[in-house]
């Protein structure tokens, strides 16, 4: 759909009275009358009562109007035509821009609408040429048009904001900042900031921004136009024609869980790899992709165009929060200096964001009666948050791990497919369907200064030059084993003749439908035959807040979610995990639990599988295994490059004491080794080595220390590698954040939820053994030290673990995947400290170090 519009001068100033009311509700719609005299207004205001006219360019009027008010104003003999004029300025569609392009939110009357945004930005570009592009990157699927008996594809718009921005070699030298604004189309604040913040910059707000643009280059990138555009009356909304909402995802279902990652991956979900079922850029994308997501595609391949991007970010909102804004540090693959340079960016933009925390306090006190309608505090949250500002793991956040999240992929490396750059996802407080996405100026002007902020952040750090490095207590030796490196050519659908195999989703997977009452309950079911061996659970509620049970054939609950068990509600993005389980024949259930006072739709999907090991994706997704070749000891091959201690291999089988000799410390992070090493590493410690044993090398403490049986080593799996409680006085956990508990990410070494290896030390006799504890999981010791003869050794139990093949991992897998916190406390284990540098000037430096000076 497209709109002439009249194109005017763009001026400044406030001509309409402002602020003006909120007029948008379910049984009103935005309508704007153009007349043939302005004599006219009184009798349209007779009918609608509060009215916004303009003269210029022609007589028109905006109201919002039920049924009955537009058939008595289309009667109006004065009254030419009746639009349909959804938006925040009211007069777009005449091309009249008294307040600016995009008014202040404040002065708008509803969310700034898709229509009005895409010809928004080509007034601008028109208006500032030289320094703003704008383009649509490819199509969505379209919503399906009730009216014309079509879809509506809509433009993926970016836009590009730099100095001389058509000169594209300069523009390709410049460093990019991505700023992801709208995937979630329920969920606002980021297509509310970015196209003010766009048009701020290019009307001098900036000057400090603009003064850059000679050497940086800034990227906005508007994804899922379907969900932004849904709030139509031509279009169904989560189910009900004509509902005016706004929907999170597209026709493949939800865009956050569309990207090609390495690691598992959850059948559940539609995955966008442009590179084609082989992954090779010849061939094309399987057809239900290309079908249902064709603008997720449009999405990665373009990213990958840009040469230099620095960072990025992706803008969502959550319906409550402890936190106003919360910043996850998403998975990937990152040595000491990757993650320094990520929680830079974390803190560039805390920083600008927590410089508005007064206005955060005040304007949450006036948020009251639109978080009611939520009720948080049923959750135990504060209806005003309690910080501006909080960041931390997925899990440490919201709660939850998952696949194919967008932050993640801009952060893997480039030869995975990634983007290869620190990028967060950001969270924003009442920015999730809150009051059924009914226009705010007070909230939605709150979350637009607080979403100006991370992007000024994001720009803040790409102007620094940032690097991590590790300051350790005396030179490391690490035992290395092929045991622990996992290849693609091992498993068994990898015959390397390259057989095609034809993707068959018939009959695996389907979507249960159900509506949870209001603070009620309601479940769906699905039969799973015999055949299959795993069953793969997407349970999707589109109201944000609910809690959720797997029930197995047998009667037992394998797996829940508590919403408000979190910091966040409704975070990532209707708050619900995706589950993956062993197969039993029989009735599967969901029960859902909606804690809104209204009652809501809910989507769970099933998929099964059946395979003797790991699932064959060309079967299963319609692509091609990627080629791969892991061993997370690549993580002291990366520790090696940032530290300034030797950081040496040591082949299993060959420790002996010329092969340690020289070295302070010794890390074995698994049990192949054979006797004399065993030998060898007991008198290492007893003579003053410090050991730093991870995941199976606890299975070496009967061996190595008096009072440990083989029997008090424990190992379980967990849903994911994570302390339950943390001993604060404990020199393993210096300087850990009191959010941070979670070790390693699951997903990209392959593991899904549930399965992550966790091993321990029973409490009685690691006390007994005159242990100190740091670190609990299920009871067990997961992270402490044992005095042993004049040396030491530090337990990590759930860290480095090989890669697992038995999921669906079409794109590769990574070498391992520590978080910050796991790094925080191997860097302890070391007795090493973290250090980073900005500019050269050291700004950061945790861990206990040596305890020397230095
Ligand atoms: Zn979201």
């Amino acid at each position: 759909m497209s709109y002439d519009y009249v194109r005017r001068p763009i001026r400044d100033g406030p001509d309409i009275p402002a602020p003006v009311r909120p007029v948008v509700d379910g049984d009103r719609r935005p309508t704007l009358v153009e007349f043939d005299d302005a004599a006219s207004f009184e009798a349209m205001r007779s009918v609608a009562g509060e009215v916004r006219t303009t003269t210029d360019p022609e007589p028109a009027a905006y109201a919002a109007l039920t049924t009955a008010e537009a058939e008595r104003v289309a009667e109006l003999p004065t009254a030419r035509t009746l639009h349909f004029s959804p938006g925040a300025n009211p007069f777009w569609r005449l091309g009249y821009y008294p307040l600016g392009v995009f008014p202040t939110p404040e002065r708008s009357v509803d969310y700034i609408d898709f229509e009005e945004v895409a010809a928004g930005f080509d007034r601008l570009a028109e208006a500032f040429d030289d320094r703003m592009r704008v383009f649509s990157a490819g199509e969505s699927a379209g919503k399906y048009n009730y009216v014309t008996d079509r879809r509506d594809p809509r433009g993926v718009l970016v836009v590009e904001v730099a100095e001389d921005v058509d000169d594209r070699e300069a523009f390709a030298e410049k460093k990019q900042v991505l700023t992801n604004c709208t995937i979630h189309g329920n969920e606002r604040a980021g297509g509310e900031a970015a196209p003010r913040f766009i048009e701020g910059v290019l009307r001098g707000q900036y000057p400090e921004v603009e003064a850059l643009l000679d050497e940086l280059a800034l990227v906005f990138t508007f994804t899922n136009p379907d969900g932004w555009a849904a709030r139509r009356p031509q279009y169904e909304s989560l189910g009900v024609p004509g509902a005016p909402l706004h929907e999170r995802g597209n026709l493949g279902g939800d865009t956050n869980r569309q990207f090609p990652n390495p690691g598992w991956i959850s059948p559940d979900h539609t995955v966008a790899e442009p590179l084609g079922s082989g992954l090779d850029g010849e061939t094309n994308p399987p057809e239900y992709v290309a079908e249902t997501t064709p603008d997720a595609l449009a999405f990665v391949e373009h990213c990958r165009s840009y040469e230099n991007l620095v960072c990025a970010i992706d803008l969502h909102g959550m319906l409550s929060s402890k936190d106003f804004v919360l910043a996850l540090d998403g998975a990937s693959q990152s040595s000491s200096d990757d993650l320094e340079n990520s929680f830079e960016l974390i803190d560039t933009i805390g920083e600008r964001i927590t410089a508005n925390v007064e206005e955060w306090e005040t304007a949450g006190e006036a948020l009251s009666p639109v978080t009611e309608t939520a009720s948080p505090s049923a959750f135990g949250l504060s209806v005003v948050p309690e910080q501006a500002y909080n960041f931390g793991t997925p899990v440490e956040t919201i709660g939850y791990s998952g696949t194919g999240f967008v932050d993640e992929w801009m952060a893997f490396p480039e030869e995975l497919g990634g983007l290869g750059v620190p990028s967060l996802t950001m969270e924003m407080s009442y920015s999730n369907l809150v009051g059924g996405n009914v226009y705010d100026q007070a909230r939605v002007g709150l979350q637009v200064d607080g979403y100006k902020g991370a992007i000024l952040g994001a720009i803040d750090f790409a102007t620094r030059d940032v690097t991590g490095r590790v300051e350790a207590g005396g030179d490391v030796a690490y035992v290395t084993t092929d045991a622990l490196t996992r290849r693609a050519e091992d498993l068994g659908h990898v015959d390397g003749d390259g057989d095609a195999v034809e993707y068959d989703p018939s009959g695996k997977s389907t979507t249960e439908e159900t509506t949870v009452p209001a603070g009620g309950s309601a479940s769906v079911s699905r039969a799973v035959d015999a055949r299959a061996t795993t069953l793969s659970v997407n349970p999707h509620v589109h109201r944000s807040v609910a809690s959720a049970r797997l029930i197995a054939p047998d009667g037992t609950t394998v797996r829940s979610f508590e919403a408000g068990e979190g910091r966040a509600l409704g975070g990532r993005c209707c708050a619900l995990p995706t589950w993956q389980v062993d197969a039993q024949a029989g009735e599967w259930t969901v029960e859902l639990d909606n804690a809104l006072g209204t009652p809501g739709d809910a989507e769970v999907g099933f998929t099964t599988a059946a395979a003797a090991d790991a699932p064959n994706p060309a079967a299963e997704l319609g692509y091609e295994q990627r080629d791969y070749e892991v061993t997370p000891l690549r993580y002291f091959e990366d520790l090696d490059e940032d530290a300034n201690v030797a950081v040496d291999a040591v082949a299993s089988g060959a420790v002996d004491a010329a092969a340690l000799d020289g070295y302070d410390q010794l890390a074995l992070v698994h049990d192949d080794v054979d006797a004399g090493d065993v030998d060898t590493v007991e008198s290492f410690v007893r003579d003053g080595g410090n050991l730093v044993l991870t995941d199976t090398g606890l299975n070496l403490l009967p061996e190595l220390v008096d009072g440990i049986a083989a029997e008090d080593v424990t190992e379980r799996t967990a849903y994911v590698g994570e302390l339950d409680e943390v001993n604060d006085s404990h020199p393993l956990v210096t300087d850990r954040r009191p959010i941070q508990d979670h070790l390693w990410y699951i997903a990209p070494v392959g593991y899904s939820e549930n399965e992550a290896p966790i091993y321990g030390v029973d409490s009685g006799a690691f006390d007994d053994a005159g242990g100190t504890v740091a670190g609990t999981t299920g009871g067990d010791v997961v992270v402490g030290t044992l005095e042993v003869g004049d040396g030491q050794i530090q337990l990590i139990g759930s860290l480095l673990p090989p890669a697992e093949q038995s999921n669906l991992h079409p794109f590769g897998m990574v070498d391992y995947a520590a978080t910050y916190f796991g790094h925080l406390v191997m860097t302890n284990a070391l007795f090493a400290e973290q250090i980073r540098e900005v500019d050269g000037e050291e700004t950061r430096r945790i861990g206990r170090g040596s305890g020397e000076d230095d």
